[in-house]
């Protein structure tokens, strides 16, 4: 029997975040022939009606006004429960950003439904879904399978497809009660205006400590200009100062999971590892042939970054 599904589509910088597209399409893949719905916080629906029926929900849930301009827990998760309760759906998805880790288990507590965060993959068999996470910092997953009620499942960017093929999706407003808020957003204070979103990038090049100073992650920056990627960094390089620890990926930082990760200067610890070891091609550049890195990059430079960063740049800009 067909499944309904709410996807949680999120807008960012005025448009959608490919995480949003993977989970709609995800979502037409498991509905089965049933019905896909997506709910959005937005004063500009209307311009992402097109995109999200192409990528398969049939109705837009519009959610604005001034309690939901800004995320905030109780707004966001207020809103979600009064429409969850109306629509019924049999499964949730988001994106496991930000929002999606916030909202996600606050929602599932409320109305006593289950949760699975941070999937990579999600199968049906026997009729039943089944959902597989990374468990231990990715050194081993896990599977779950939900065999009662609802679900809200959030999903890792980039571990699914994108695909098109419907029609627009209708936008009906929803006017949730907006519920006591123990929070407001005064001002959003932006340190990484303009560039490509770390979370969601097909390639990014990260630094170490290997860098040695905040000049030296400029090479990165020109390589990644040219790649259209994204700059990352190790704890090692956020804790010398070099960067912004929004740039940190690992354990304790950002998960990604790009098509390329190019790793300077960086010597491959576990808690590094943790946070890119699922991107699908590694690269190490490292002037050190034991660097830990090696044993997890498909494909190793052992060099000076400095030399090798530049050359790399320049043969990408001839491509
Ligand atoms: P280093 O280990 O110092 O490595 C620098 C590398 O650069 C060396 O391999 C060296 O050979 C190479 N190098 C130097 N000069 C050059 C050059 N000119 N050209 C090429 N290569 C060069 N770390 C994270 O990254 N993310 C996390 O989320 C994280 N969370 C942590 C959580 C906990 C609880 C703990 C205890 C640690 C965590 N760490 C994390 C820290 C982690 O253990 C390492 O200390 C850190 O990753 C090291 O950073 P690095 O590789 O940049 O530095």
């Amino acid at each position: 029997m067909g499944k309904r599904i709410l996807v949680l589509a999120e807008e960012k910088d005025g448009k959608l975040r490919n995480v949003s597209l993977e989970a709609l399409t995800l979502a037409k893949q498991l509905s089965d022939g049933g019905e896909v719905q997506a709910v959005l916080f937005s004063e500009q629906a209307a311009a992402f009606q097109a995109q999200i029926g192409q990528h398969g929900a049939g109705l837009l849930f519009q959610i604005a006004g001034e309690a939901w301009k800004s995320y905030t827990p109780d707004a966001y998760a207020g809103a979600l429960v009064q429409l969850i309760e109306q629509v019924q759906p049999d499964v949730i998805l988001a994106g496991h950003t930000a929002i999606g880790k916030d909202v996600a288990p606050r929602v599932a507590a409320r109305l006593q439904i289950g949760l699975i965060s941070d999937c990579t993959g999600v199968d049906v068999q026997g009729g039943e879904l089944v959902f597989t996470r990374p468990i231990y910092a990715g050194k081993a997953f896990q599977k779950k399978v939900f065999r009662e009620g609802t679900v809200f499942a959030t999903l890792r960017a980039n571990n699914f497809a994108v695909a098109e093929g419907g029609g627009a999706a209708k936008i009906v407003p929803f006017e949730p009660t907006v519920p006591d808020l123990r929070t407001i957003v005064r001002e959003v204070v932006r340190k990484t205006a303009g560039t490509v979103d770390l979370s969601e990038a097909k390639i990014i090049i990260s630094g170490g400590r290997g860098v040695k100073s905040a000049e030296g992650f400029r090479p990165l920056e020109e390589l990644a200009a040219v790649l259209g990627g994204a700059v990352g960094a190790s704890r090692g390089a956020c804790d010398a100062g070099y960067c912004d620890y929004s740039l940190q990926i690992g354990q304790t930082g950002k998960v990604v999971t790009p098509d390329l990760y190019i790793a300077c200067g960086i010597s491959g610890a576990i808690q590094h590892l943790a946070g890119m070891s699922n991107a699908k091609v590694i690269v190490a550049i490292n002037k050190d042939p034991e660097a830990p890195i090696f044993q997890v990059a498909d494909y190793g430079i052992v060099g000076d970054l400095f030399e090798v960063v530049p050359l790399l740049t320049e043969e990408c800009r001839k491509a």
